[in-house]
C-alpha cells in the first residue's frame, strides 16, 4: 500500500473531533487510521501492514472484502437495497433458508436483527414469554452484548457501570479448569462439580421463577474456555428437568470459528434457542439473529411475538449472508478452520508456550485459541491483575505494541491474547504470526517472576 500521509491526517482529525468509540475515555484514544483491508490483512495510509490475528472483532471469518459477497452486496443494492420486514422478501428468506438449514436440531425459525446484543435481548424476552417466569441465569467470565439486557447477562466488569440489580440475572460459576472455582482438579470432576453449583443455583433460586441458563457454547472474550466433556449435555438435562429454556449464545462462536458451523455440534447439545451474529455474513453488513427451536415457536403460533426491529431481515445483510453461507461452502471453510487448528494453531501455539514462561494455559479449538498469559507458572497468577488499566496493565501493552511492531494486530483482553485469524488463514500467515507471537512473548516473559 502507498502512503498517504493527507487523507491519513484527515482522516484522523475528523475522526478525534466527531467520533464518540466504544468502551473508551474519548481523550485517551488514539485510534489507527485504516486505509483497507483484504483476507487475512488491512494496512494504514503510512503503508504499514497488518496480518489481523483478531478478524475485526471475532467476525469476518472469510477475511476483508471477499470478492464474491463484495458482488451479491453491491448485485442486491441495484436489485432492492431495503424493505420492511413486514413482508417477505426473497434474499431474506434465502438467508433463512440457509442457516435454519445449518443450526443443529430442529432451530428452524429465524427471527433477524442487526447484531448479537440484540439477538440476546430477543431470545431472552423469547424465554421470558415462552415460560413466564421472570429470572435469567447466566456465567460469571460471559460476554452477551452491551444494550440494556443483554450487558446485565453479561458476566465481566463491562456489566458493573450498567448493573443497577433490577434486571432479573442471577449468575452461576460456569466449568473453567485451569481457574476452576470449584477447586477441580481434573475435567471429570469440573463438570460434575459445575453441574452440581448450576442446579443448586437452580433449586434455590426457585425452579418456578427461572425462565432460562444463557451459556456462550465457549466462552470467547472472557477467555476460550472450552466446557469439558459431558457438561453442556448436563446443562441440557437440567434444563429439561426443571423447564427452563436452554439460550446457546453463538454470536462468535457460530459460522466456523472452532472448526463446526456451530460450536454446538461439538458437544452434541442441541439448545431451545441459539443467538449468533458476526460470522454469519463475516460482518460485511450487521446482522444478527435467534435460530429458534419448534417448541418455542409454537408459543408464537398464534400469538403475536411483541417484538420487533426496522431492519428485521434487512435485505442487504441477507444478501450479503447468502453469499457468505455459498462461499463457506464452496471453499470448505469451516473444515479448513478445524484443520489449521488442529494441524498448525494447536501445536504452534503450545510450541511457543514450552518456550515462553509467560504462557500459563493455551487453550481453544479451530480458530478461537488463547494464551492465558502468567507472571508464574506455579501460582497461575496472571501477567496482570483482573480489570487492570493503566501502568498497572502496562506488561500486556508491552506485548501488544511488540505484536504490532511486528506487523501482527493482536487480540489483548485483560491478561490474555487471543488468537483468533479468518477461517480462512493460510499456512504461511498462521507460520508468519506465530513468528511474532514469538518475539512478543518474549517481551511478556521479562514481566514473569
Ligand atoms: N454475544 C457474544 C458471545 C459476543 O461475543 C458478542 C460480541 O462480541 C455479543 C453477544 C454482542 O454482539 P454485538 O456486539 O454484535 O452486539
Amino acid at each position: 500500500p502507498a502512503a498517504d500521509p493527507v487523507t491519513a491526517a484527515a482522516v484522523k482529525a475528523a475522526d478525534r473531533a466527531h467520533v464518540f468509540h466504544s468502551w473508551s475515555a474519548q481523550g485517551l484514544i488514539d485510534p489507527l487510521a485504516v486505509a483497507g483491508a483484504e483476507g487475512s490483512y488491512f494496512w494504514d495510509y503510512e503503508g504499514r501492514r497488518y496480518l489481523d490475528f483478531t478478524s475485526g472483532l471475532v467476525y469476518t471469518n472469510i477475511g476483508y472484502q471477499h470478492p464474491t459477497v463484495v458482488a451479491a452486496i453491491q448485485e442486491q443494492a441495484g436489485k432492492l437495497t431495503t424493505f420492511a420486514p413486514a413482508f417477505a422478501v426473497e434474499a431474506r428468506s434465502e438467508a433463512a433458508r440457509l442457516i435454519a438449514e445449518r443450526t443443529p436440531g430442529d432451530l428452524d425459525r429465524i427471527f433477524f436483527t442487526s447484531g448479537g446484543a440484540e439477538a440476546v435481548e430477543h431470545a431472552v424476552r423469547m424465554a421470558r414469554l415462552h415460560t413466564g417466569r421472570p429470572k435469567i441465569l447466566s456465567a460469571y467470565r460471559s460476554y452477551h452484548g452491551a444494550t440494556g439486557t443483554a450487558i446485565n447477562v453479561t458476566g465481566d466488569p463491562r456489566r458493573w457501570a450498567s448493573d443497577n440489580g433490577t434486571a432479573g440475572v442471577v449468575r452461576f460459576w460456569a466449568p473453567f479448569l485451569y481457574r476452576s472455582p470449584f477447586y477441580a482438579t481434573t475435567e471429570a470432576e469440573e463438570a460434575e462439580r459445575a453441574l452440581r453449583h448450576l442446579e443448586e443455583t437452580i433449586a434455590f433460586e426457585g425452579p418456578s421463577t427461572v425462565a432460562a441458563v444463557v451459556l456462550e457454547t465457549i466462552p470467547g472474550t472472557a477467555g476460550i474456555m472450552v466446557p469439558p466433556p459431558g457438561y453442556l449435555a448436563g446443562v441440557r438435562e437440567i434444563c429439561d428437568r426443571y423447564g427452563v429454556v436452554m439460550v446457546l449464545d453463538e454470536v462468535m462462536t457460530g459460522f466456523g470459528r472452532t472448526g463446526k458451523w456451530f460450536a454446538a455440534e461439538h458437544f452434541d447439545v442441541v439448545p431451545d434457542l441459539l443467538t449468533f451474529a458476526k460470522g454469519v455474513n463475516s460482518g460485511y453488513v450487521p446482522l444478527g439473529g435467534v435460530a429458534i427451536s419448534d417448541r418455542i415457536a409454537a408459543t408464537f403460533e398464534t400469538r403475536a411475538y411483541p417484538g420487533g426491529l426496522t431492519y428485521s431481515g434487512h435485505p442487504l445483510a441477507c444478501a450479503a449472508a447468502v453469499a457468505t453461507l455459498q462461499v463457506m461452502a464452496d471453499e470448505n471453510v469451516v473444515e479448513r478452520a478445524a484443520r489449521t487448528g488442529a494441524e498448525l494453531l494447536g501445536p504452534g501455539l503450545r510450541a511457543l508456550a514450552e518456550r515462553h514462561p509467560s504462557v500459563g494455559e493455551v487453550r481453544g479449538t479451530g480458530v478461537f485459541w488463547a494464551l492465558d498469559l502468567v507472571r508464574d507458572r506455579a501460582t497461575r497468577e496472571p501477567l496482570v491483575p483482573y480489570n487492570a488499566s493503566g501502568e498497572a496493565a502496562a506488561p500486556m501493552a508491552a506485548f501488544a505494541a511488540a505484536c504490532k511492531e511486528g506487523g501482527l494486530w493482536p487480540f489483548v483482553n485483560m491478561h490474555r491474547t487471543h488468537v483468533v485469524p479468518p477461517c480462512t488463514v493460510s499456512e504461511a500467515e498462521v507460520r508468519e504470526g506465530l513468528e511474532v507471537l514469538d518475539a512478543a512473548l518474549t517481551v511478556a516473559d521479562g514481566f514473569t517472576v
